[in-house]
């Protein structure tokens, strides 16, 4: 029977596919519901599926993100199924506004897959932010040492399991030692408001790389299932910015609006310098940010590579492969320690 719901072709051509990130995260595009022109409904309380033009669509889609009415966004819906490192799960569940359900360590057997960064990500603590990482990714020996050590100890956690659960102690005390590098899953459903909430901070550079890599994921899938809110939301949000009271009173000395329309430089208007908008009441910290704020970031591409895109089935014996006892995970074999070498890039 065919479906009487609206349909996005670019998003049932990725749905149910499993886009690989880090070296064995993943996220998939199990379900969503709606899309633009479901928001545009929502606002306009409207009947049916009547067509509109596709400018009128966009024009509202983009007026209602400039003006912060959000609930019709809530009317979209994404159902994803990803894996990551437990420690980007920490980072992840943080986000309150979306349905969780995750792979129960007490009930089955957790996989032995370890996440371990590759040598371009791999970096010394960053000298000017207490929470990140150098850009410059640190030498490859030292890389190679970190790997070294990483796999020793996840072969002792990785043994440790698999003793406790040979002599039959419960699954949920074999677990304990498994390190934040170990895998867990879950489906996490969300509304696309919500959604470009978490997506705007966490494909931020201030977020940590890993979780980035999963964020710039499901930017993608946004794109697919909603292009002109995907659009707003990276003309407004992440490449947007809002101006305090000060800066606002800091770029009037310097441009004003023309009577004939546009804006236009204010005459006599000179240099602004960090002290004087120092005296004007900002931070020199906001003093910076000011300035960063004026040079427009460059349009990030999202763009799913369909390449890399798996079958469930595929990624789920994958899985299964990595949990004690079967065929490969069985002898203390670890997934991902990483003494192979393997410094391209990666990520998702
Ligand atoms: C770069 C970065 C660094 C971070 N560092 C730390 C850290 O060091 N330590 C730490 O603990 N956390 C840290 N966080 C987590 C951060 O403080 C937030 O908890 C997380 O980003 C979720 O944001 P949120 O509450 O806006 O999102 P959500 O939970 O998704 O909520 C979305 C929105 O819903 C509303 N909302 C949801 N729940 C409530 C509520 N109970 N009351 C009122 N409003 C609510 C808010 O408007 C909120 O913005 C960091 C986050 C980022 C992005």
């Amino acid at each position: 029977m065919q479906t009487k719901r609206p349909t996005t072709p670019a998003a049932e051509e990725i749905l149910g596919g499993y886009f690989p990130v880090l070296d064995h995260g993943f996220v998939s595009l199990v379900d969503y519901m709606g899309s633009d022109e479901d928001v545009e409904r929502a606002a306009r309380v409207s009947y049916g599926y009547g067509t509109r033009k596709r400018s009128a669509t966009r024009g509202l889609v983009r007026y209602l993100r400039r003006h912060r009415h959000t609930t019709p966004l809530e009317m979209v819906e994404f159902k994803f199924h990803c894996a990551m490192p437990m420690f980007v799960a920490r980072q992840w569940v943080r986000h309150r506004t979306a349905s969780i359900n995750e792979y129960s360590g007490r009930y089955s057997l957790m996989p032995l897959l370890f996440y371990a960064p590759q040598a371009d990500h791999f970096a010394l603590q960053s000298r000017s932010n207490n929470q990140g990482r150098e850009d410059e990714a640190a030498s490859r020996e030292l890389w190679r040492a970190a790997v070294e050590r990483w796999d020793r100890s996840r072969r002792e956690a990785a043994g440790a399991y698999q003793w406790l659960l040979e002599e039959d102690v419960a699954r949920e005390l074999a677990r304990i030692d498994l390190p934040l590098s170990t895998y867990t899953q879950w489906y996490w459903k969300i509304d696309l408001h919500n959604l470009l909430h978490f997506l705007t901070l966490r494909v931020d550079p201030h977020a940590q790389w890993e979780i980035r890599a999963f964020a710039q994921v499901m930017a993608g899938m946004v794109k697919r299932v909603a292009p002109l809110s995907y659009e707003a939301w990276v003309d407004y949000d992440l490449l947007g910015s809002p101006f305090s009271r000060v800066e606002r009173e800091a770029l009037a000395r310097l441009v004003e609006a023309d009577p004939h329309g546009g804006i236009r430089p204010r005459k006599g208007a000179t240099v602004l310098s960090s002290a004087e908008l120092e005296g004007m009441g900002l931070s020199p910290r906001e003093v910076r940010e000011l300035a960063d704020k004026l040079s427009p970031g460059s349009r990030p591409d999202f763009e799913l590579d369909l390449s890399l895109m798996r079958e469930a089935d595929e990624v789920a014996r994958e899985m299964a492969r990595a949990v004690p006892g079967s065929d490969v995970g069985a002898g203390g074999e670890v997934n991902g320690g990483g003494s192979e070498e393997r410094e391209d890039g990666g990520g998702g």
